[in-house]
């Protein structure tokens, strides 16, 4: 049933992109994150081209639209631990490929219309890219639940005047602003009820007067991807750009898209992976008391524990994505898809954790990859997909079977929402 060999086109991907990550991203990869100015620590510049020329940068589009035709899930993980070996943050080209795709191939958010006339122009432009909008200075967590009280969610207002939707507000951390053509943006199209009622996702081409980039994050790790505030001002945006029906809230958009999360955690395991070859590698050589660091047992037995964790992780999210690409004879199961992420995240920090451990005091220097590799994968633990405690949340609600309304006191969510809405977004 589950075969564990992986195809020769997998193969290839695979090797395509650890080449890639090798040649393209490692030898730029510390210089971009040791930028003061974080707009300047950004890949896309560098690597749009070539990932383009390679056949990565449209992987996921359809081949009918001239893309690489690259379906399921799991050769996306491939794909993306190899680059994130390269480096975490340099993976915001493939959520761009997968999302827009699957956005835009979706029977219910959006039309053929759509996918002819958009799918096509961002195969056809090296510098496409695209991001989705959630997260908000007001609200970040509970947009992952849905939190349905008037009083939460989404303040960014779509208010329809004519033939557009005048938007307003600020979205923050929002990936791949300043690069992103495209933002699918959550908006509130109507403030006066809660986000399952109130809520709609708008397509919003970012050139659009009114809409301006405000201020770009400084962060801990993942630093090579753009992190920034989208500032809307009266931005009149065409009502042919709304995804699905007006108001149909946060769970039904969730519910009719094929999730990508687990890309993340793939890339989480090729960061931690870098991270545990560099410490055997290091450990053969450094020797303290007349013999290898790897022939002390503190040291030997920290690498072994890092092969555990990590094989154990790739296992369970290639599975995950293994059971998600064979949607058609499985129930979807949001624990295995949330618990198997949430888990990558973890055991990521602890390796990158052991392999400070392992060089010690050289795995603090700046001028080394360790605690670089360190920072990026603790940075993504608390955000990545809105973080490993809303997994977490949402997988054990999605366990119990409910969204925990039998309890008023609770009262996070809106009753009878699809506990099973996928992992996307
Ligand atoms: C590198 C990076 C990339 C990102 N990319 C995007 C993007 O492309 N698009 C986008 O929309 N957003 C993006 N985000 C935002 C990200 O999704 C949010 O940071 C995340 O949802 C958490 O929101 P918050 O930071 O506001 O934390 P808060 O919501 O303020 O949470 C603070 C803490 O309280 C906990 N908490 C909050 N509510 C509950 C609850 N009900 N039950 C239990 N615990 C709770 C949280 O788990 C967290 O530990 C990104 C963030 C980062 C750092």
């Amino acid at each position: 049933m589950f075969d564990y060999t992986l195809t020769e086109e997998q193969e290839r991907w695979k090797k395509l992109a650890h080449d890639f990550a090798r040649d393209e991203i490692r030898p730029i990869s510390l210089e971009l994150d040791h930028q003061e100015d974080p707009a300047k620590c950004a890949y896309m510049p560098h690597l749009l081209d070539k990932l383009d020329k390679v056949g990565l940068r449209c992987m996921s589009i359809p081949k009918e639209y001239g893309g690489g035709g690259v379906d399921d899930l799991l050769t996306h993980c491939i794909v993306g631990e190899e680059i994130s070996w390269g480096d975490r943050g340099a993976t915001g080209w493939m959520l761009s490929s997968t999302k827009i795709t699957h956005l835009l191939t979706s029977d219910v958010l959006s039309t053929k219309e759509m996918a002819e006339e958009w799918l096509p122009q961002y195969v056809n432009d090296p510098t496409f890219m695209i991001g989705t909008a959630t997260t908000e200075p007001e609200s970040g967590s509970e947009n992952q639940l849905p939190y349905n009280g008037v009083d939460g969610g989404y303040r960014v207002t779509a208010i329809k005047d004519g033939d557009d939707y005048v938007v307003n507000g600020k979205k923050h951390f929002i990936s791949n602003v300043g690069y992103a053509k495209l933002m699918f943006t959550f908006v509130r199209t109507n403030p006066n009820v809660g986000v399952e009622e109130g809520a709609s996702l708008l397509m919003i081409p970012m050139d659009l007067p009114g809409i301006s980039m405000g201020k770009v994050h400084n962060k801990l790790g993942y630093r090579l991807n753009q992190n920034a505030e989208i500032i809307f001002e009266n931005a009149r945006v065409p009502s042919k750009f709304l995804m699905g029906p007006e108001n149909c809230g946060v769970s039904y958009i969730r519910k009719h898209l094929r999730g990508d999360a687990l890309i993340n955690a793939a890339g989480q395991i090729g960061t931690a992976r870098a991270a545990y070859e560099a410490s055997v590698e290091f450990a053969k050589e450094r020797v303290q008391s007349g013999r290898p660091i790897a022939e002390h047992q503190t040291i030997g037995v920290k690498l072994v524990d890092m092969y555990t964790k990590l094989q154990a992780a790739r296992n369970f999210v290639y599975y995950a994505a293994w059971r998600q690409d064979m949607r058609h004879e499985f129930p979807p199961d949001p624990p295995m898809t949330l618990s198997a992420s949430a888990f990558a995240h973890e055991i990521s920090c602890d390796v990158t954790r052991m392999a400070m451990e392992i060089h010690a005091g050289r795995g603090v220097q700046r001028e080394n990859f360790i605690e670089k590799w360190f920072r990026d994968c603790h940075n993504m633990l608390f955000s990545s997909d809105g973080g490993n405690n809303m997994k977490k949340v949402r997988a054990m609600y999605s366990l119990l079977g409910h969204w925990g309304e039998s309890d008023p006191s609770h009262n996070p969510v809106v009753k009878g929402a699809d506990v099973s809405a996928g992992d996307g977004l």
